[in-house]
């Protein structure tokens, strides 16, 4: 590392997070002005905000020039707003926060330590969750088990957005062209010399969730199969040992016949198989579909997200 100045930039996602965008504010000051020798700059995007966050973050942009404000046209969700962040930020370090103060800014600190000392990623891990539900928790670590196992590329569990980023690894993310943008994903599949730190994930410090236990299940479909054709595979084997049991099934029902002539089965059982083929083949058909639909998706080559004005000083 040279003797300039090196800048971090910090992008925060922002929607409808009217109520703790002071608190969110006096938190960032606080912490900037305890490394007075590091330049800092906040990317927030406001994705689409609905009440006036947008006003008050137009508001510290005036009166504070390390803060700038990208307003998207419309609500694109999280992960479009974390690359308009990352597409936008300057600095040498880049680091996604959630605005809702969930993600403790006092660890920034010690990730700049670690970035200091060479390393390129520095992963926060949620060590305790007992702030999110129960459902929430257990759904996430059925996710990362599933996923991990699907894919050969491995999200470290418990990682949230919330991590360091040096220079070189923004300049790979911004090489990925995809439009379905599973961070988590994208930022595992760049690599890159990584660290992990601890911390305890804080409650909401105000307003509320914006990921609905629908939107989390959608989120999840998206990680899987943005990273791994394995569910698209699992059909073949599935079709392959219901043929092969099928074939034994007849081969024994012929013998049987030739043994020991007709006999009247009853509805129940035949009616049970069809239905459960049937609804295989269903399963088999909507899992094409999901990839199927990205793929039209992605062949549209729509932009990611779409900006309607940029406050604060232009970089
Ligand atoms: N967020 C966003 N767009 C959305 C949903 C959420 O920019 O469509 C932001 C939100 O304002 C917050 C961050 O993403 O800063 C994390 O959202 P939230 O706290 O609701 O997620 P949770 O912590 O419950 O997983
Ligand atoms: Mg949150």
């Amino acid at each position: 590392m040279n003797n300039q100045r090196k800048k971090i930039s910090i992008i925060a996602p922002i929607y409808n997070e009217s109520e703790g965008i002071g608190y969110f504010y006096n938190a960032l000051c606080e912490l900037f002005a305890q490394r007075p020798e590091l330049d800092f700059e906040v990317v927030c995007i406001d994705d689409g905000s609905h009440d006036d966050s947008l006003n008050k973050l137009i508001a510290i942009t005036e009166r504070d020039l390390r803060f700038h404000v990208i307003e998207l046209s419309r609500n694109f969700g999280k992960e479009a707003a974390l690359t308009a962040g990352i597409d936008a930020a300057t600095g040498d370090a880049v680091i996604p926060i959630d605005a809702d103060l969930q993600d403790p800014p006092e660890l920034i600190l010690e990730m700049i330590n670690e970035w200091v000392l060479g390393a390129e990623v520095i992963l926060a891990r949620r060590m305790d969750r007992s702030c999110d539900s129960f459902l929430k928790r257990k759904s996430a670590e059925i996710f990362y088990a599933f996923h991990n196992q699907l894919s050969s590329i491995q999200i470290p569990e418990n990682v949230g957005d919330f991590r360091l980023m040096d220079r070189v690894v923004i300049d790979a993310l911004k090489q990925l062209p995809e439009q379905h943008r599973f961070m988590k994903g994208l930022f595992a599949w760049v690599g890159f010399k990584t660290v992990t730190l601890d911390y305890v994930r804080n409650p909401r410090l105000a307003g509320t969730t914006k990921f609905s236990g629908w939107r989390l299940w959608n989120f999840a479909l998206e990680g899987i199969t943005s990273f791994s054709a394995v569910p698209l595979k699992f059909w073949s084997y599935v079709g392959g040992i219901g043929a092969l049991s099928t074939g034994v099934y007849a081969l024994y029902i012929i013998s049987k016949t030739l043994w020991f002539g007709v006999e009247i089965p009853g509805y129940a059982s035949l009616l049970v198989a069809l239905l459960f083929f049937g609804s295989l083949q269903l399963i088999s058909v909507g899992m094409l579909g999901e990839y199927i639909g990205r793929i039209y998706m992605e062949t549209k080559h729509r932009p990611v997200y779409l900006i309607r004005k940029h406050y604060g000083q232009q970089q």
